[in-house]
């Protein structure tokens, strides 16, 4: 297939005024249509479903964004029988022809970029460059992942022995399950169904709870670009009630999960037991949380340092995967680095997404306002808050202010999850003791240092427990084709979304000799 090569899709510039109209435009215009209903779509049609999942805008509760299907087990089991009775035909439609049907995909959402755009504002609080970046990642994702379904089609070269050809190549495997978090509604639920489609799978769609709405505009670019009736299925609902199901049932070939550590390790545990006509060991593709950290050395360039934190720690207020949750800065330079992290970290502008002007937007639900305002509390107890106020009642919004707190390694709020905008400031007595701190987590997802030295680079790229190091530069917005990103140790299966080990994940790879 003649193709242009793959390259990133460009950011849109909010200085650009004709952007700016553009996007207030989709603002008013999706903001007229808010409080839809989505029912699932199972086999091309619209299912409706006894109860509903309420979808609200996070900068505003009381706002109603839309009113989606809530699945049981009854519209699991069918959604399961369906995918399984599309995979038939689907797996034996030419890799080329799924390949177009993601471009084609890619061209849908690049049409309806702004319209998504106003959605990740509405649904997630996104402001606007953090909404534009995640839509340009899953345009991206399809782009990728249908230039390489192209490029493994006919396998890979292997060797041979005399009189022979071997052949090594990959086929489809079945029915995948595609489990989505809130926080990048349009990349994850785009970039992980994609790469399962695109190798000639069926997939069972459910969406986080919070942003089922989005989920239900990622189907409908599925839908519009071709993907063919019961092979892409939308499924929202509520994981406590459906997700057990899925991942349990005998005809799920695979699970492709992106979340928490706790319903990771869940469905991990889950899909390794058999069940009842089972006739094959569940693949399962997780990819969980993180606590990453950012190494300041005394070598460093401390005033990029110090943006970049800020930078890493408060886009998408801190509820990013990648987000640097803890700051380890060597003993020397401390507390100059401390004083231009919270100088720049004051400097951000809170708010609801409604202007381009907006850095930081409330964090995503009542249950994720709650956590974090239990671990400003923590941190309170546990060190020094240098910026950051306890948050209010969240009625109007669920806003918390970027917080700073120096502690000591081993406090709450430097070791656990928190995903809100709260970074932990830890003090490092030399650059092995910090990565040493750096090292020291369960989690393993990114990384970042800041330093001159060689020395200390070099012992990092082989040293840093993490599946994405970044050295003087930010450690978040990872980039497909450019930066495969996935998590060692608890943050998962180190997977590599949006890298070339991707698509293997998804197809069983055979081996077929012929003597001549
Ligand atoms: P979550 O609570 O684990 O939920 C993730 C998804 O799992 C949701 O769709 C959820 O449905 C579903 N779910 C819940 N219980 C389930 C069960 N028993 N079986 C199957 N599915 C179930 O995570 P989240 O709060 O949405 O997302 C934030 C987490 O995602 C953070 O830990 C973050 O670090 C991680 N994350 C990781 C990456 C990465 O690439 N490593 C990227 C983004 C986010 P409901 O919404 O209905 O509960």
């Amino acid at each position: 297939m003649g193709l242009i090569p793959y390259k990133n899709e460009a950011y849109l510039d909010f200085s650009d005024e004709k952007n700016v109209a553009e996007m207030q435009a989709a603002l008013k215009k999706v903001g007229d249509s808010l409080g839809g209903e989505y029912p699932l779509v199972i086999g091309g049609k619209r299912v409706e479903t006894d109860g509903e999942v309420i979808s609200v805008n996070p900068a505003k509760p009381s706002e109603v964004v839309g009113r989606t299907g809530r699945a049981t087990e009854r519209e699991a089991d069918m959604a399961l029988a369906t995918a399984t009775e599309a995979f038939e035909k689907w797996s034996r439609t030419s890799p080329e022809a799924r390949a177009r049907i993601m471009l084609r995909a890619a061209a849908v959402m690049r049409r309806r970029r702004f319209e998504f755009l106003a959605w990740e504002a509405y649904e997630g609080g996104k402001p606007w460059f953090e909404a534009d970046a995640q839509v340009a990642e899953a345009i991206d994702f399809l782009e990728y992942y249908a230039r390489e379904m192209l490029r493994l089609k006919d396998g890979v070269e292997i060797y041979a022995i005399p009189g022979e050809e071997s052949r090594y190549f990959y086929r489809p495997m079945g029915v995948g399950v595609v489990i989505a978090p809130w926080n990048f509604p349009t990349a994850i639920l785009t970039g992980m169904s994609a790469a399962a489609l695109v190798a000639g799978n069926t997939v069972i769609m459910k969406p986080s709870e919070f942003t089922s709405v989005i989920g239900a505009k990622v189907a409908e670019v599925f839908e519009e670009a071709g993907v063919p009736e019961g092979v892409f299925n939308y499924l929202p609902g509520y994981g406590s009630e459906v997700g057990d199901y899925l991942v349990g049932d005998a005809r799920t070939r695979f699970i492709s999960f992106t979340g928490s550590m706790q319903t990771g390790l869940r469905i991990n545990e889950l899909a390794a037991k058999q069940t009842p006509g089972q006739r094959w060991i569940k693949r399962v593709i997780v990819e969980m949380g993180g606590k990453d950290a950012m190494v300041i050395d005394e070598s460093a360039d401390l005033d990029s340092a110090a943006v970049d934190i800020v930078k890493s720690a408060y886009g998408y207020s801190g509820q990013k995967c990648s987000a640097a949750s803890r700051a380890i800065l060597h003993e020397k330079i401390y507390d100059e680095v401390l004083e231009k992290v919270v100088e720049g970290a004051r400097l951000l502008k809170i708010g609801a997404p409604d202007s381009a002007d907006i850095n930081v937007g409330p964090v995503i639900s009542e249950p994720q306002f709650e956590k974090v305002s239990g671990y400003i509390n923590s941190g309170n107890q546990e060190g020094e808050r240098l910026l950051g106020e306890n948050p209010g009642d969240g009625k109007d919004g669920y806003f918390v202010s970027p917080t700073i707190f120096a502690v000591e390694e081993k406090a709450r709020v430097a070791n656990e999850e928190i995903f809100g905008p709260v970074l932990s400031v830890v003090k490092a007595r030399d650059f092995s003791d910090a990565l040493r701190i750096a090292n020291d987590s369960p989690y393993g997802l990114t990384g970042g240092v800041y330093s001159r030295n060689r020395e200390h680079l070099e012992k990092a790229r082989h040293e840093f427990q993490a599946g994405n190091v970044y050295f003087n530069r930010t450690i978040t917005g990872a980039l497909v084709g450019v930066q495969p990103f996935g998590g060692f140790g608890m943050s998962g299966t180190d997977s590599k979304a949006g890298g070339p080990d991707y698509l293997p994940l998804h197809m069983l790879a055979k081996t077929v000799v012929e003597r001549f």
